[in-house]
């Protein structure tokens, strides 16, 4: 099985991923947990490229296809090998951060599902679960805990606008694929959005 996690900045994907490594541990199920921006060298130095706040006049469609390059590599050399040797894949962040981000956000619309779909051919997610969390509550929670954690990265210091438009375009993306992508409330206690994620995929175990 091939899973993302997705969901604006400040919804508590991190958290929810460490409870999907235990999920497919107490299951003993093979996984390998992978992120984006990153999960392979080069892939991690696009990340630190796109993130780095000296950047701050990069192109929006350079962006774009910088998430997208990063993007291909991860599935050619982690994601595609992985799955066909019958193991899952977790993947925090995939496609539909970039059409959330960049095709809503930055506002390039729809050639931002052409880039990727080149990127990732029909490597696409069996389930992505989507994680929501309305922005000015995301940005809050980034505000008041992530800022003591790390420093805000380029994209988390962009305007409440921005962040908006990112938060409409997976609202979108939740009714154009309902089959795969499965919005969570993330405004839950954290447990009770555990136990959301864990009806997922004992769903999807027992297909
Ligand atoms: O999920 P994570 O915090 O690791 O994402 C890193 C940063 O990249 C976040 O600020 C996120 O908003 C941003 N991002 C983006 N476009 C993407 C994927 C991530 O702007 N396609």
């Amino acid at each position: 099985l091939f899973i993302t996690v997705e969901g604006p900045d400040g919804a508590g994907k991190s958290t929810q991923i460490n409870y999907i490594k235990k999920y497919f541990e107490e299951r003993g199920e093979r996984a390998l947990f992978t992120r984006e921006p990153g999960g392979t060298k080069i892939s991690e130095k696009i990340r630190t490229l796109i993130l780095d706040k000296t950047n701050e006049n990069m192109s929006y469609m350079t962006e774009a296809l910088l998430y997208a390059a990063a993007r291909a590599q991860l599935v050619e050399e982690i994601i595609e090998p992985t799955l066909a040797s019958g193991n899952h894949v977790i993947c925090d962040r995939f496609i539909d951060s970039s059409i959330a981000y960049q095709g809503y956000g930055r506002g390039l619309g729809m050639s931002v599902g052409i880039i990727n779909g080149f990127a990732v051919g029909n490597c696409m997610p069996d389930l992505t679960i989507l994680l929501k969390l309305d922005s000015d509550r995301g940005m809050d929670r980034i505000d008041s805990e992530g800022s003591k954690v790390r420093p805000k990265d380029r994209l988390e210091s962009e305007s409440m606008d921005f962040h908006r438009e990112v938060y409409k375009g997976y609202l979108q993306l939740e009714r154009d694929f309902p089959e795969r992508i499965r919005g969570i409330d993330a405004g839950q206690s954290i447990e009770q959005v555990s136990d959301d994620i864990k009806a997922e995929l004992d769903r999807l175990f027992e297909e």
